[in-house]
């Protein structure tokens, strides 16, 4: 769909077409396990009460699970794919540990049919009794799933490249060659009474038809979830919408979604997955996997705890985020992005005076995640030319300082003068209001007096050389 120009139509056309199958599941209580039979949007409405109103909620809202989802965190699988990573076994314990304390529903771990080593690690996390639920990731094959079976784990996680690509450059498998073994190894995960989940590869560029057809066989013979993947990285959030609405309507088990972020788009296409439908969204800490890897935990998290904090607040330990990106971004050899939400090191840092007044007096007000709820603070920034005397006079209350308010708009003018010439540290604007203040509580200082103020700051930096 990514690369064709008539893909949008194709898939409006599909849509069409099952839009009232959707409607049903969604009013009759779907077969869905996990998210598409609640009777309550994200907005608390209730059903069928506003038959009148135009802005009443429409059918598709109720496939909303922006409140209503599960985390499969794939660090220890899709991380592995990271060009950085090597993680040992202790390692691998240490995250999968960190992972389960923060509360993420599953851990994804690599293919114990990959390296002995690997097979060795799954089961050594799956002998750990965490509250997640353990999967590994296998391709479609009863070699693989047979080794998958016998490590312990909870669920595993089948794949199959389903795109003419793949098909053509990696296999060689046509299409009913996909289906019979895709069944044989569903039927024979499913015997061993554990979860089972079939997903396509290279979703968005994988025939439309196919995929709905082979979804569809899946679901008829029992898999728990079916997945979809951005492998390339090619889709955008209005064709994640598309083709996640258009399979709620046609398969009944859970909508997992795999997204990978080449342009960036991975978390507002998790986002808007949630809003179609999807049930489980695949994540990695900091993002980490093949090329510049998928979903970001910490990025969606911030996504998710903005539409409904009371949620997300409870169902994770938001608090141990930044411990858990330290952990894999010491493990891998990165740092955490400046820019990255929540954790970045300028994510409550608010610079320019007419933020910082509005900050102080409410927070809210330039703030939509609370710093608090994640074991953070806020850092209002004073030291530079754009300050403000409302954000100064809340660092002399801070500092136990007593000022008029124009004594402070006179000290915020010197802080400004100078940061014009460079920007001052936090130090460099404490010593200037504690010199201002004992100017003014001597009596050698008043407002205005700027030679004076000079004079004091030039004294107090003679004395700090000479006692240094
Ligand atoms: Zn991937």
């Amino acid at each position: 769909m990514c690369s064709s120009p008539n893909g949008d139509a194709d898939t409006n056309g599909v849509q069409e077409m099952v839009a009232v199958e959707t409607r049903q599941n969604g009013m009759n209580g779907s077969r869905a396990r996990n998210g598409t039979a609640h009777h309550h949007g994200a907005n608390g409405h209730s059903f069928g009460t506003q038959h009148h109103n135009p802005y009443a909620p429409r059918a598709s809202d109720f496939l909303n699970n922006v409140c209503n989802f599960k985390i499969i965190e794939s660090t220890l699988r899709e991380g592995e794919q990271f060009a950085n990573s090597f993680f040992d076994t202790d390692t691998k314990i240490a995250i999968a540990k960190a992972l389960d304390n923060f509360g993420v529903e599953y851990l994804e771990l690599t293919s114990p049919a990959a390296s002995e080593q690997s097979r060795r690690d799954c089961e050594a996390i799956c002998k750990l009794g965490l509250k997640a639920k353990i999967l590994t990731h296998i391709r479609c094959h009863m070699d693989d799933a047979r080794i998958a079976v016998e490590t312990g784990v909870d669920g595993v996680d089948v794949v199959i490249g389903t795109s003419s690509f793949l098909r053509e450059f990696s296999h060689g498998k046509d299409m009913s060659y996909i289906t019979k073994i895709a069944i044989e190894v569903i039927n024979f995960v499913k015997s061993k009474g554990i979860e089972v989940r079939f997903s396509t590869e290279d979703s968005f560029r994988s025939d439309l038809v196919d995929l709905l057809s082979i979804y569809q066989t899946v679901d008829k013979i029992g898999v728990d979830r079916v997945g979809i993947a951005d492998t390339v990285g090619c889709a955008n959030p209005r064709q994640v919408y598309e083709l996640v609405r258009t399979l709620r309507g046609v398969v009944g088990c859970d909508i997992e979604i795999h997204l990978h972020n080449d342009t960036g788009m991975a978390i507002a296409n998790a986002y808007t997955a949630l809003e179609a439908g999807a049930t489980h969204i695949d994540t990695s800490v900091l993002g980490i996997g093949e090329r510049v890897g998928i979903t970001p935990l910490g990025g969606l998290v911030a996504c998710l705890y903005a539409a409904n904090p009371e949620y997300v607040k409870s169902k994770y330990n938001l608090g141990m985020l930044r411990e858990i990106e330290n952990l894999v971004a010491e493990a891998v050899e990165v740092n955490v992005p400046f820019s990255n939400p929540i954790t970045g090191y300028v994510a409550f840092t608010h610079k320019a005076g007419i933020h910082a007044k509005a900050i102080l007096n409410n927070p809210s007000t330039y703030e939509i995640l609370k710093p608090e709820d994640f074991g953070l603070t806020r850092y209002v920034s004073i030291g530079h030319r754009l300050t403000g005397w409302n954000a100064v006079k809340s660092r002399v209350e801070q500092l136990g300082l007593q000022l008029s308010d124009d004594e402070v708009k006179d000290a915020t003018a010197k802080i400004k003068e100078l940061a014009d010439v460079r920007t001052q540290s936090m130090d460099d604007v404490d010593s200037l209001l504690r010199v201002y203040h004992s100017g003014i509580q001597s009596g050698a200082l008043e407002v205005g007096q700027k030679e004076t103020l000079d004079r004091l700051l030039r004294e107090h930096r003679a004395t700090q050389l000479g006692t240094a």
